[in-house]
């Protein structure tokens, strides 16, 4: 083969954009194809918080120009909130696994700005593929000019979310499913008010806000509280509801007015007052569907494959969908430079064989979390079980609990 091997990557979130360094490093071509018209600008509400684990620090620090995301390191605590007394204790405490959090929009933008100018096509809309022998062809919409383009390749990768369109033309009958709860999520900014009452009280009640990320679980419901980069404070509350409506298909439901009204005098009444101030506190607070799907038996075929969350839509109690995302793409990476792309059909076969057994017992296990936190697994449900917790039951909260969390399978010792 002349020149490089190509790579069309559909979508340019987080699994997008890690997998263009991981192909890029490993000798690809790569452009991504991404529908937004760019990135979000800065200080945009654009995104929350997420958890870096230590893999997934690793990786990143080996394709970020900048690596303020990835120093220091968070315990994550779980604690018991009694709605009626207002008060909270811990019931299980994970220490020292190089835990960080971060805010969507930060680690997107470091990841975008690392990369080559041009890798991204933003505001390009893909349309559909064909598949031969000799590689890809990808047509594609440019929003502005309403035109469509033909983009030919050796491999497409299928990036594009969880409502993957690449996904469905695999699995036309493979089916998201909903969780039984969507989360009330927001980010409060406090950089311009660093000493308000609301913060110190939150910091009496979370005195480790900082240096911990906390669940509070109380009556059939949880949610989850962390401080980010730049004086944030992200939240998200689940809370057990019929499907929602969204437009289009949208994972977020635009909220009015009288819903977030309802949202903060419920909140007043399930969490201690520190934590429905914040709630209440926060601007333009939003809801996310939550969703995720049985694992899929495949990931690849010849010349396609999928990753991050079009290859295993997941609930969040893991913290694991960024996570699988950077690494499905550094597997994926190592797999293609070590094959070559006259071996394409092997080294995507070695990436699904060390990549499946790994995402679907992880989304499987968050299941699990989500639906134990959210009280659906105690009888009657939803009762409140943690006031007696005996220490399996406190045990089963901890996040090294996630299947793979310590050693993850690697083509080769790439991560040691
Ligand atoms: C705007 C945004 C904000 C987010 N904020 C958070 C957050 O705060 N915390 C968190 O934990 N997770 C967040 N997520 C989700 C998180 O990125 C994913 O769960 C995880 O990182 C896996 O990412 P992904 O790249 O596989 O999927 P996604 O992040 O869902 O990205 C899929 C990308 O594909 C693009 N796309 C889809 N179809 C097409 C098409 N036909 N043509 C071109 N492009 C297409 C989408 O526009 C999107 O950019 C956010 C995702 C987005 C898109």
């Amino acid at each position: 083969m002349m020149g490089k091997p190509r790579a069309i990557i559909v979508g340019g979130s987080i699994s997008g954009l890690a997998c263009a360094h991981s192909l890029g490093g490993a000798g690809w071509d790569v452009v991504v194809v991404e529908k937004a018209s760019g990135l979000a600008h800065s200080g945009s509400s654009t995104g929350a918080g997420l958890g870096l684990d230590r893999h997934s620090c690793r990786v990143l620090a080996q394709w970020l120009t900048e690596q303020t995301l990835l120093h220091g390191s968070l315990p994550l605590k779980n604690q018991a909130t009694d709605s009626e007394k207002k008060v909270c204790w811990t019931l299980a405490r994970d220490d020292d696994f190089g835990f960080r959090a971060a805010h969507w929009g930060d680690l997107h933008a470091l990841l975008y700005y690392s990369l080559p100018p041009q890798t991204v096509l933003w505001g390009h809309h893909f349309l559909s593929f064909q598949r031969s022998q000799e590689g890809v062809q990808a047509q594609v919409e440019i929003i502005e000019t309403d035109s469509v383009i033909k983009i030919v390749g050796d491999l497409l990768v299928a990036a594009d979310g969880c409502l993957s369109a690449i996904r469905r033309h695999f699995f036309p009958d493979h089916k998201l499913r909903y969780l039984g709860y969507s989360a009330w999520r927001g980010v409060l900014d406090f950089s311009e008010n660093e000493y308000s009452d609301i913060i110190l009280g939150l910091r009496r009640v979370y005195p480790e806000l900082g240096n911990c990320l906390y669940f509070d679980l109380a009556q059939g419901t949880h949610c989850v509280i962390y401080e980010i980069q730049n004086k944030r404070i992200n939240w998200i509350w689940y809370v057990n509801q019929p499907e929602p409506q969204s437009k289009g298909n949208s994972m977020t439901v635009k909220v009015r007015g009288d819903m977030v009204e309802k949202m903060h005098q419920e909140a007043e009444k399930a969490w201690v007052p520190e934590l429905a101030r914040l709630m209440k506190e926060t601007k333009e607070p939003f809801i996310n569907i939550m969703y995720d799907s049985d694992p899929l038996v495949r990931l690849s075929w010849d010349n396609v494959v999928l990753v991050g969350d079009a290859a295993h839509p997941t609930s969040p109690h893991g913290l694991r969908s960024t996570n699988m995302s950077i690494l499905d793409a550094w597997v994926l990476g190592h797999s293609l430079r070590k094959s070559g792309v006259e071996n394409l059909g092997l080294a995507l076969k070695e990436y699904e064989s060390l990549r499946l057994p790994v995402v679907s017992k992880q989304v499987l296990h968050s299941r699990h979390l989500g639906r134990l936190k959210q009280g659906f697994l105690f009888s009657p449900p939803h009762s409140f079980p943690w006031k007696n917790a005996g220490p399996e039951e406190r045990e089963e909260l901890l996040q090294r609990k996630m299947p793979f969390f310590e050693e993850i399978p690697l083509p080769g010792d790439i991560l040691s």
